[in-house]
């Protein structure tokens, strides 16, 4: 065989999203992109911050010696002062530049933190339904997934979470704003999660670290309040990505940051550097870096998700959905109106409207919409949302 066999088994696992995603071209082509509903990619549709344009073409003009040349592998000082600033004023934490890694979004902070972190056979707790990438990425490094459950409104459930820790556990990864859930885990969540895993890593002394992957970071909504992993739990690592915030997933801009707290934290900071080294990243790009730096306060205007969740709950609701309303990030995991979640995905595509299988996410009997659309492709979709469930009666 000529590719691994890894690879080629994790390319069948792989392919929901993709097939949507293929399925979603051909259809377009057929019957024009304006009677296809795409609801199948995270991709934000909200322009970037003005603030971000005028930045692009000031740096742009700005005599900088080696401007495109390497940067530091953890990023320009400067950049990771400005963050570390910012975190500490959130977190009530002393964090310095040191503590803080630029990466290459949040995908490539996680990969970073996971390399560094993972001696083959530990165990990373993964809660359903989860990022899809989350099982690839930790059987890069050799590390051994373990699911736990979520509540039925995919809130945190402790109890799930301590049955899954043993004496391989390494680390748990949380979500929030979640995707595909669009859920905010509360300050109460977060302190009983934090007091579980002090509490078990006391038993089995050892440490587990709370890895809290935040590219939605910004994306909540009017009366939520994100809570701080780092100020909660000694043991935590954030990666944050400046994709969904600034809307520039493509530019892949992001960081980690690496609670002072933790024990060894210095021998932790000149992993996660090397790793961000050989894993071939080199580094984070440099354009994006100094941008960054300069729009700490900015970002997309959430307001306009927002009004997509509304419409969008709004007119399923009616339609006779049901859901757990999201509380941030651009995603709804919606009940499937038949168990069989693959098969209700494949009725609704005959109606143009492409959704993803909760299977794809370990949540069978759900689809997740990701409404970061044109209003009108939300409008637009709702008869054959409401034609499909009426199918299903
Ligand atoms: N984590 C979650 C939960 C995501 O939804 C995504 C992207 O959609 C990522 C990580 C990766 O984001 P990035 O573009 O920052 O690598």
């Amino acid at each position: 065989m000529t590719i691994a066999k890894k690879i080629k088994a994790s390319i069948s696992q792989s392919s929901m999203i993709r097939k949507m995603f293929e399925e979603g071209i051909l259809l377009k082509k057929q019957h024009g992109a304006d009677k296809v509903y795409d609801f199948s990619l995270g991709n934000p549709n909200v322009e970037q911050p003005e603030e971000f344009k005028r930045e692009l073409i000031n740096l742009a003009n700005e005599i900088i010696h080696l401007k495109h040349g390497y940067t530091p592998n953890a990023g320009y000082h400067e950049t990771r002062h400005t963050i570390a600033k910012k975190i500490s004023k959130a977190s009530g934490l002393k964090m310095h530049a040191d503590h803080v890694i630029m990466s290459c979004g949040a995908g490539g902070a996680l990969n970073v933190i996971l390399k560094a972190l993972l001696d083959p056979g530990e165990e990373v707790i993964v809660l359903k339904p989860f990022f899809v990438e989350y099982p690839f990425y930790i059987e890069n490094y050799g590390g051994i997934v373990k699911y736990a459950a979520t509540k039925n409104d995919f809130s945190l459930d402790i109890d799930s979470i301590a049955g899954a820790i043993n004496e391989k556990t390494k680390a748990i990864i949380i979500n929030s704003p979640n995707n595909p859930t669009g859920i905010v885990y509360s300050e109460n969540e977060i302190a009983g999660l934090s007091r579980v895993l002090l509490e078990k890593g006391r038993a089995l002394g050892k440490t587990i670290y709370l890895i809290s992957d935040e590219p939605y970071a910004e994306i909540v909504f009017e009366g939520v309040t994100l809570p701080s992993v780092l100020k909660a739990y000694p043991n935590s690592i954030v990666a944050y990505s400046y994709s969904k915030t600034l809307s520039l997933p493509g530019e892949r801009i992001g960081y980690i940051a690496v609670n002072p707290h933790i024990y060894e934290a210095g021998d932790l900071i000149s992993a996660l550097i090397l790793c961000t080294r050989i894993m071939g990243f080199v580094h984070a790009p440099a354009l994006m870096q100094r941008i960054v730096a300069r729009l700490q306060d900015v970002a997309v205007d959430v307001k306009v998700y927002q009004k997509k969740r509304d419409l969008l709950c709004a007119g399923l609701a009616k339609a006779g959905y049901t859901f757990t309303k999201p509380q941030g990030a651009f995603y709804l995991f919606v009940h499937s109106p038949i168990p069989d979640d693959v098969a209700f995905v494949q009725m609704l595509l005959k109606k143009n409207i492409l959704v993803v299988p909760g299977s794809g996410f370990g949540g069978p009997g759900y689809f997740r919409i990701a409404y970061c659309v044109d209003d009108a492709t939300i409008i637009n979709s709702m008869d054959g949302f409401t034609q499909t469930i009426k199918g299903c009666t």
